[in-house]
C-alpha cells in the first residue's frame, strides 16, 4: 500500500491532469487487478478502503481539487463521484473501474484459470474428467483446503446477491462455479473472433475493459452493469423528487442520461496522440466538472458578504430571462450573448468539413446565395455543401446545430433526444423544401454540447466512408469503416469538448476581471508550458489564438 500511495503522490504532482487520468486508467488500475488475483479475498479486504481513498484523491484532482481536507469534508459527494467515474465511458463514467467489483471477481477467476494446473499437481484435491466431450472438474475435495473453498463460495455468494440471473446463478458448489468460469473464458474467445457486428450496431467505441478476453471480464461486466442500473435508478428517483436542498438533481440526471451513448465520451478514449486531443489542465478540469456536474472552482461565485460584489456580474439574460450563471459551466458552454454558441457551432462545423475533405470530397463551407434564383433576397446559408458525394447521388447540403441538453423542449428526463428532434424539425422547415426544389439532399445535423452525435450524420458518414472504400479498395472491410468512423467521432467529440472548455475559460476570466479578482492561473492548450500559462494570458489573446487555429485548420470559405 505504501508503494501505491507514493505512486499516487507522484501522479498528483504530474502537471498535466489529462495525462494523469490516462496513466491512472491504463496503468495504475491494471496493476492492482493483477495483484488482487493472487490474493485470498479475506487477506486483501483491508486494502480496499485505503486504495479507494488513494483513487479518490486522484479523481478529485481531475476536478481541480487537490486539498485533502476538502475531499474529507465532502465524503458523500466524493463517494458518489467515485461510483460514477467507475462506469464505462459510454455509460457516462470515466472507465476508472470499481475496485469492489474487481475484488469480487479477481480471485475466483484466477482460481478458474489455474484449476487445470492445480488439478495436475494436487489430484487428491481437484479431480477432473471428461464430461460431454469437455474436460471438466468433476469434484473438489472440501476437506483438503476448506479455507480456499470458503473464499470461493463467499465471493460467489456476494456476486449472486448483486447480480440477479447472472452467470453464477443457482451454482452452489465450488466445482460448478469454477467450471462455469472456465466455460465463460472459452466462450468469450470464440465470440471475439467473429466479425459479425456491423458498424451501425456498435461504433466500436466501448471500452475494452480487460485486454484479454476472460471470465473475469464477463463477471466484471455483469457486476458493473448491476451497479450502474442501481446508480441510475437512484439518480432518477432523486430527479423526480423536488428537493429545495438539491435543486440540481434534475440537471444532474439529465446531463448524466445525455452522456449515455458511444460518442459523448469519445474524446476521453482518443488519448493524446493528436494535438487537437490535448487539453490544458484548466480545459480538462472544466470538461470534468461539466461531465460530472461538479462545481468548477474557477468560475467566480457571487458572495453577498462582499459589498463590492455586484450580483449582475454573475447573471446572464441571453435566454430572455435573467438567470444565475451555474457553477458547472453549462451556461457558459453555449451562452448566446458572448459569442460562445457561435464558436462552439463553428468549431464543430470546421471539424466536420476537415474530415469530409480528408475523405476526398469537394466541400464548400457556408456557401452564399444558394437559393437566390428562387428568392433574390434569400440570405440563408447552410453550413456545408458536398459537391461530389460518393455513390453519385444528388449534391448534399448539411446544416449543423449544437444544442444544450436541458432546453425547454426536453420534457422527459429519460429522453435527451427530444431536444435534437425539435431542432432538426426547425431546420428542415427552414431548408427542406427549398433544398429539394434546388436538387439537393438536405441533412439537418444536431450535436449536443455533451458531444452526443445524432444518427443522421452518423449514417451519412458511414455511407460516404463505405462508398469511398468501395471506390478505392473494391472490397469494403467493416473493420476499416469502423476505424475511420471512430476517428471522425473522436475528432468531433474532442472539438465540441474543447470549445466548451475554452468558452468556460473565456467567461470565467471575464467574470473574474469584472469582480476585480486577481487573474487566475489559467492556461490554454496551445500554450501549455508553464511560462506562457502565467497570469498574463488574457481572454483577448486567446481569441486571437483561436482565430489562428481556425485558419490553420485550412477550412477557408470557398
Ligand atoms: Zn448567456
Amino acid at each position: 500500500m505504501k508503494g501505491i500511495k507514493s505512486v499516487a503522490d507522484d501522479l498528483l504532482k504530474y502537471p498535466n491532469s489529462q495525462a494523469r487520468y490516462l496513466i491512472h486508467k491504463y496503468c495504475f488500475n491494471q496493476k492492482i487487478n493483477y495483484w488482487l488475483r493472487n490474493q485470498f479475498p479475506e487477506d486483501s479486504k483491508d486494502f480496499l478502503d485505503e486504495f479507494k481513498k488513494t483513487q479518490t484523491r486522484l479523481i478529485a484532482s481531475y476536478h481541480g481539487i487537490y486539498d485533502q481536507d476538502t475531499v474529507n469534508n465532502q465524503s458523500e459527494l466524493f463517494t458518489d463521484l467515485y461510483k460514477r467515474v467507475s462506469f464505462p465511458i459510454a455509460n457516462g463514467g470515466l472507465a476508472l473501474r470499481s475496485i469492489d467489483s474487481v475484488y469480487l471477481s479477481a480471485f475466483i477467476c484466477f482460481m478458474a484459470a489455474s484449476s487445470k494446473y492445480l488439478a495436475e499437481i494436487f489430484p487428491d484435491w481437484i479431480q477432473t474428467g471428461i464430461v460431454d466431450n469437455v474436460h471438466k472438474i468433476t469434484s473438489i475435495n472440501e476437506n483438503i483446503s476448506p479455507y480456499t473453498n470458503n473464499q470461493i463460495m463467499s465471493c460467489a455468494e456476494k456476486i449472486q446477491s448483486i447480480v440477479s440471473n447472472g452467470h453464477l446463478e443457482g451454482l452452489t458448489l465450488p466445482a460448478l462455479i469454477i467450471n462455469k468460469l472456465v466455460e465463460l473464458s472459452n466462450q468469450k474467445t470464440t465470440q471475439l473472433e467473429l466479425e459479425d457486428q456491423s458498424p451501425d450496431d456498435s461504433l466500436g467505441l466501448y471500452d475494452p475493459i480487460f485486454k484479454h478476453s476472460s471470465s473475469q471480464s464477463a463477471l466484471y461486466q455483469q457486476l458493473i452493469a448491476a451497479e450502474f442500473d442501481k446508480f441510475k435508478k437512484d439518480k432518477e428517483d432523486l430527479a423526480n423528487k423536488p428537493n429545495s436542498q438539491r435543486p440540481y438533481n434534475q440537471l444532474y440526471y439529465r446531463n448524466f442520461v445525455s452522456l449515455i451513448n458511444p460518442t459523448s465520451g469519445a474524446w476521453l478514449l482518443a488519448g493524446m496522440s493528436h494535438p487537437s486531443f490535448i487539453l490544458s489542465s484548466f480545459e480538462f478540469m472544466a470538461a470534468m466538472c461539466r461531465r460530472n456536474t461538479t462545481s468548477n472552482t474557477s468560475i467566480p461565485q457571487y458572495n453577498r458578504h462582499v459589498p463590492s460584489d455586484n450580483p449582475q456580474n454573475y447573471q446572464c439574460s441571453c435566454d430572455s430571462i435573467t438567470k444565475d450563471i451555474d457553477k458547472h459551466g453549462y451556461h457558459m458552454t453555449a451562452c448566446k450573448k458572448r459569442g460562445n454558441a457561435i464558436r462552439l457551432h463553428d468549431n464543430a462545423v470546421h471539424t466536420l468539413v476537415a474530415f469530409l475533405r480528408s475523405l476526398g470530397l469537394s466541400v464548400a463551407l457556408e456557401p452564399m446565395h444558394m437559393f437566390s434564383d428562387l428568392e433574390s433576397d434569400d440570405n440563408r446559408r447552410p453550413d456545408i455543401l458536398i459537391r461530389n458525394p460518393y455513390g453519385g447521388g444528388r449534391q448534399i447540403l448539411i446544416d449543423v446545430t449544437v444544442t444544450g441538453f436541458d432546453g425547454s423542449t426536453r420534457t422527459h428526463n429519460n429522453k435527451p433526444e427530444q431536444v435534437h428532434i425539435k431542432r432538426r424539425k426547425q431546420k428542415i422547415q427552414k431548408y427542406g423544401t427549398i433544398a429539394d426544389a434546388n436538387g439537393f439532399d438536405f441533412y439537418a445535423v444536431v450535436f449536443s454540447t455533451t458531444g452526443k452525435m445524432d444518427v443522421i450524420i452518423k449514417n451519412l458518414l458511414l455511407e460516404q466512408i463505405r462508398l469511398k472504400l468501395q471506390l478505392v479498395d473494391g472490397d469494403v472491410k467493416k473493420s476499416k469503416v469502423r476505424k475511420i468512423i471512430k476517428h471522425c467521432v473522436s475528432l468531433i467529440s474532442a472539438a465540441i469538448n474543447r470549445s466548451a472548455s475554452r468558452n468556460i475559460f473565456l467567461n470565467a476570466t471575464k467574470m473574474a476581471n469584472l469582480a476585480r479578482h486577481t487573474q487566475q492561473n489559467f492556461s490554454s492548450s496551445t500554450s501549455c508550458d508553464l511560462t506562457s500559462s502565467s497570469a498574463s494570458s488574457s481572454s483577448d489573446d486567446l481569441i486571437q489564438q483561436f482565430e489562428l487555429q481556425i485558419m490553420n485548420q485550412n477550412v477557408l470559405q470557398i
